[in-house]
């Protein structure tokens, strides 16, 4: 079999070798954090300092943050639990079309529970601007949900302009953002957006699959979406994921205490475009304004194909999100790019460690697809 050469790290990431460490230790303390016992106030005290670090990352204090079992649950919490906590103001929700399946599907449900949507539409770059938002609001808004990174194409959405926006217009709309993609990969941290409620997940920053966390913003009396034992302060309940929260926390203390990560990327990030926009017809359609992902396209090729070239090669790309299961992409549709460029889309993303290397076999392998697919087609 050939080795793995990876470029789908916005799709998830492999485990960094202290969360395995700390998840392993983790296991194997298996006392459950709300019994009263020493053993019990043990994991009590781990799960405090887990916490800890995660909030650090995410810009805020440990009281705000609230351990979840994914993005997709914090994104769906927010906005559920959020247009509930604001049910006087009115049933409209503004979002964009461009966002992850956690949002849009869980906007296409309060349609219909009778909530009425607005999505705003992208220009031909991608880009949402805040004027959009401001215009979209209106008496009845309760919610605003706007992803910080689009998760396709690396554009990064202006939400603290927005947030400023929207809460000029009424401080009581609240704001959701899905910072999934943004978390850890942008200079500041994600709090600093300025959104009442904010999602991540830890399995795109070399933590596990199965760990998230929702931002509350204070005097945010946001309601819980999982109800039963009480834990999460009362807001999540279900006995505490250790394990995953172990080894989230120390992804992220892993991140933290790696300065340079985020220059690495740039560098690598760049280094790949200028490798890419040489491979003939090959056309880069979202540079990437976020450090770690790119989007192009092999118009006359199926990306399907392309993708599955590379694949047997051992060489992985995503031919769009990871969560669409080989359906085009809404988010290059609501683009309204032409055809031949939405069936050759690539997403291409990098990891801080991802080597020029692997760049050039990246490089190499997309010119001999196209050349044996164009010769088998010819
Ligand atoms: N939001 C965005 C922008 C994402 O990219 C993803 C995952 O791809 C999610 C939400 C869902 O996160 P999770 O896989 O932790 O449920």
């Amino acid at each position: 079999m050939n080795p793995i050469t990876y470029f789908d790290y916005a799709a998830t990431t492999p485990l960094c070798p202290q969360a395995v460490a700390a998840m392993v230790e983790a296991l194997d303390h298996y006392g459950n954090p709300s019994a009263r016992y020493q053993y019990g106030l043990e994991a009590a005290a781990r799960v405090r300092q887990w916490r800890t670090v995660v909030a650090q990352a995410v810009g805020c204090a440990p009281q705000q943050l609230f351990f979840t079992s994914c993005g997709t649950e914090s994104d769906n919490w927010a906005i559920r639990k959020g247009v509930e906590l604001n049910r006087r103001r009115g049933k409209h929700v503004v979002t964009t079309a461009i966002e992850h399946a956690a949002v849009l599907e869980t906007c296409r449900d309060l349609e219909r529970q009778g909530y009425s949507v607005t999505y705003l539409q992208p220009d031909r770059e991608g880009r949402i601007t805040p004027d959009q938002v401001a215009q979209a609001l209106r008496p009845d808004t309760a919610l605003v949900s706007i992803m910080a990174v689009n998760n396709e194409t690396g554009v990064i959405l202006p939400v603290a302009e927005c947030v400023r926006r929207i809460k000029a217009y009424d401080p009581a709309i609240l704001v959701h953002c899905d910072a999934v993609q943004a978390f850890l990969k942008l200079p500041q941290p994600v709090a600093c957006l300025g959104a009442d409620l904010i999602a991540v997940s830890a399995h795109k920053i070399g933590g596990p699959k199965g760990a998230g966390a929702l931002y509350v913003k204070p005097g945010v009396r946001l309601r819980p979406f999982i109800t039963g034992g009480g834990q999460e302060n009362g807001l999540r309940s279900g006995t505490e994921a250790t394990a995953q929260m172990a080894g989230f926390a120390a992804a992220c203390q892993a991140a933290l205490s790696d300065p340079t990560r985020l220059e690495r990327l740039e560098a690598i990030h760049r280094y790949a475009l200028d490798r890419l926009r040489q491979v003939p017809g090959l056309q880069v359609v979202c540079p990437g304004d976020a450090p770690h992902i790119c989007a192009v396209t092999l118009p006359g090729y199926k990306s399907e194909v392309v993708r599955r070239v590379l694949g047997d090669q051992g060489l992985y790309l995503s031919s769009s999100s990871a969560c669409h299961r080989g359906k085009p992409s809404h988010v290059f549709a609501a683009m309204r790019l032409p055809k031949p460029w939405l069936d050759g889309m690539l997403r291409i993303s990098f990891s801080p460690n991802t080597t020029r290397e692997e760049v050039e076999k990246l490089v190499s392998a997309l010119q001999n697809a196209a050349q044996t697919l164009f010769t088998t087609l010819s």
